[in-house]
Formats: structure tokens, sequence, C-alpha cells
């Protein structure tokens, strides 16, 4: 059972002031700042954020500059952060700021569930934190301490977001409520983590449903990860000294980024005819020649690819347009790539320079 509001938000506030982390987007009140922090953080680690983080804003200071910038540099400074619609989000979201909310971040709910991108989350994060209102709100950690909380059994899906908000809703105080979102997710980041939360050291464990019954450690229940894996051939092009990319579909993973041609081996089949059967799919044309070159392995949430890497040639020139092109090696870095084609790219320049490094 939840102490009288007052309490549990000041005993969470103590705690807060005096252990939490010096994170650079708490230096901040500026709410683009925590909007850009806030979404980079969903599916992601702070350690991981920060350098991503500190890299944006040195590209792009304000929302107007993500509004001016083209979609293709936006997706190359996400690049390595994955699930790439929060940034086509963003720089949608900064065209509508600077056009209908001439360049200030809405302080209205509904004019920013409008936006795109701002669901329940990202809206009650920048209200709360940028703007001090009194929005709950609700990611992984939150949910895991306020099932604890309220000794709530099952595993951590949004269908238990009802019973906590209702709760969040008469435990948030009616001022510093910036205050009390930060603290409840930095209770569940230092504190109260997913296994062998340190109860002992909560502030607010006089008030936990789930250490008084002793069952803390079996809320939330696990979920079953079982993580896809793929396999897949990837054809390395080189023509006259460039590389051959193509621009992956519109719509569907990884919409719109840039890799090189190739696909998933499918069931029966060898890498190598993977290989040829995907050069002639999505480029038109056959290989005269493949050698393998190496593999790349990248874990994205969901899956595991393994990428079988060949240097090939091909039988005639592929027609080239505008979602297909061959680019220098010394460009291939300026196009967004997943993390996968990312990593192939660091290891063929990294052989070449090695091997300049030889020859001289
Ligand atoms: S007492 Fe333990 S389980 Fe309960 S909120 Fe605190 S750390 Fe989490």
């Amino acid at each position: 059972m939840i102490e009288p509001r007052k309490e549990f938000a000041r005993e969470l506030k103590r705690w807060y002031q005096s252990n939490a982390r010096d994170l650079p987007w708490r230096r901040t009140k500026d709410p683009y700042r925590i909007w850009i922090s806030e979404v980079m953080l969903q599916q992601t680690t702070v350690a991981a954020v920060i350098p991503y983080y500190e890299k944006w804003l040195k590209v792009f200071p304000d929302v107007k500059s993500v509004a001016r910038a083209p979609l293709q540099k936006v997706l190359k400074v996400w690049q390595g952060l994955g699930y790439y619609q929060r940034a086509k989000n963003i720089h949608k979201a900064a065209k509508i700021i600077v056009e209908k909310f001439q360049s200030q971040m809405p302080e209205q709910v509904n004019d920013l569930r409008g936006l795109p991108g701002f669901g329940p989350y990202t809206t009650g994060a920048v209200l709360s934190i940028a703007f001090d209102q009194r929005q709950p709100i609700i990611d992984a950690n939150v949910r895991r301490v306020m099932m604890r909380q309220l000794a709530i059994e099952g595993t951590a899906n949004p269908s238990v977001d009802v019973e906590v908000e209702s709760c969040l809703q008469k435990i948030m105080p009616r001022k510093g409520n910036n205050i009390f979102n930060q603290a409840l997710m930095e209770l569940g980041a230092l504190i109260c983590k997913s296994k062998q939360p340190a109860c002992l050291f909560c502030p607010v464990a006089k008030s936990c449903a789930a250490y008084e019954k002793g069952i803390q450690e079996l809320i939330p229940q696990p979920k079953v990860n079982l993580l896809e894996k793929i396999e897949a051939a990837i054809a390395v092009i080189e023509q006259d000294g460039k590389f051959l990319i193509q621009k992956r579909p519109r719509q569907g993973l990884f919409a719109d980024l840039w890799e090189f041609p190739g696909g998933k081996i499918e069931k029966g089949e060898s890498a190598a005819q993977a290989l040829f059967r995907e050069v002639k799919e999505e480029v038109g044309v056959s290989l005269k020649s493949a050698q393998p070159m190496m593999n790349v392995e990248h874990f994205y949430t969901r899956f595991r690819v393994n990428l079988h890497v060949w240097r090939c040639q091909v039988q005639e020139s592929p027609v080239l347009h505008s979602r297909l092109k061959f680019v220098f090696r010394n460009e291939l870095k300026r196009y967004p790539m997943p993390s996968g084609s990312a990593k192939i790219v660091e290891r063929l320049l990294q052989k070449f320079k090695k091997k300049r490094q030889k020859c001289n």
C-alpha cells in the first residue's frame, strides 16, 4: 500500500537529490534537449545514449536546425541508435514545430500528442521535466518500481499501465513533478533493478507491497525472449574503385537506410546461392564471381544477424537510379546504414588502411 502522497514524494526527492547521476540532459530545462534525450533513451541504455546525445546537439543545437536538415543527414547522425523511425519522427515533428508553433515546443498536451512520435511517454517527459507540469511518465523503470510497490504480478507490459497511472495520479506532488518523475526513473535504474533490487537502500521500501511480502524478485515475471537468428548473404560489388549500395524500401525495417545488396539465406539454400539470387532480384544483374570476404555478426533487439559478406564482380553494369548507386570508398561513411552494414564498412575501410600501410 502506497504511503500518503507527501511522504512518498518527499522521501523519493530526498534520495534523488543526494544520489542522482549527473547526466547531460539533467543540466538543462530546454524542452528541445529534453525531448531529444527522452526519445534516444527509449530502448537504449544511458551509457550508450550519452555520446549520441552530445553529437546530436553539436550538429542540431535547436529545433530549427533539425527542421532545416535533409532526412539523410538526420539518419546519419542517428546511425547506430537503431529504431530509425524515432529519428524520422523527430525530423517530421521539428518541421511542424517550426511551421506551426514558431519554433517553440508546445506546452499543451493535445498539441504535443499531435506531433509525430509523441506518445504518452514522450509527452509526459517533456511536459513534466521541461515545464514541470503534473504529468505521469511510465517507462520500463517506473513500471517495474510501481508494479513492485503495488505487488502487481505478471510480466511488465503496458497493460498494467492503467493501474500504475491511476496510482501515480494519486501520489504525484502538485509542484516539483519534474523531480518526482526523474527520481522514480532513477530509483528503477539504480536501486529497484530488475534483478536483485537493493531494497535495504530503498527510500520508499516501507510502502512497498512486494517487499513486505518478500516477492520483489518475482515481480515482474521475466518475459521469454526468443532471439530470432538470421543468416544473410551480402555482396560487396566493386567497380572502377566504387562500391554498389542501395537504399532500403520506404516502409518496414531500416526503411530508407543504405546497405550493400543481399538478403536472407532461405531454408535449403547455401550462402552462395542466396547471394546470386538476391543480387539478381535486387540489382537486376548476374554475378560473374564471388569470393568470401568476411563474416559480420550483429545483435539487434529482437534478432541476431550473421552476415556472410562476399567480394563480387558483376557480369554487366546495373542500371543505376536514385536508390541504387556506386560510391567511392571514402564516401561510404556518409550514408546512414543499419549497424550490421556499418560494421561491414568499418571492416572494409580497416582492410584498405592495412593494405596501404603494408605498401608504404
Ligand atoms: S523496496 Fe525493493 S522492490 Fe520495493 S520499490 Fe524499493 S527497491 Fe523496489
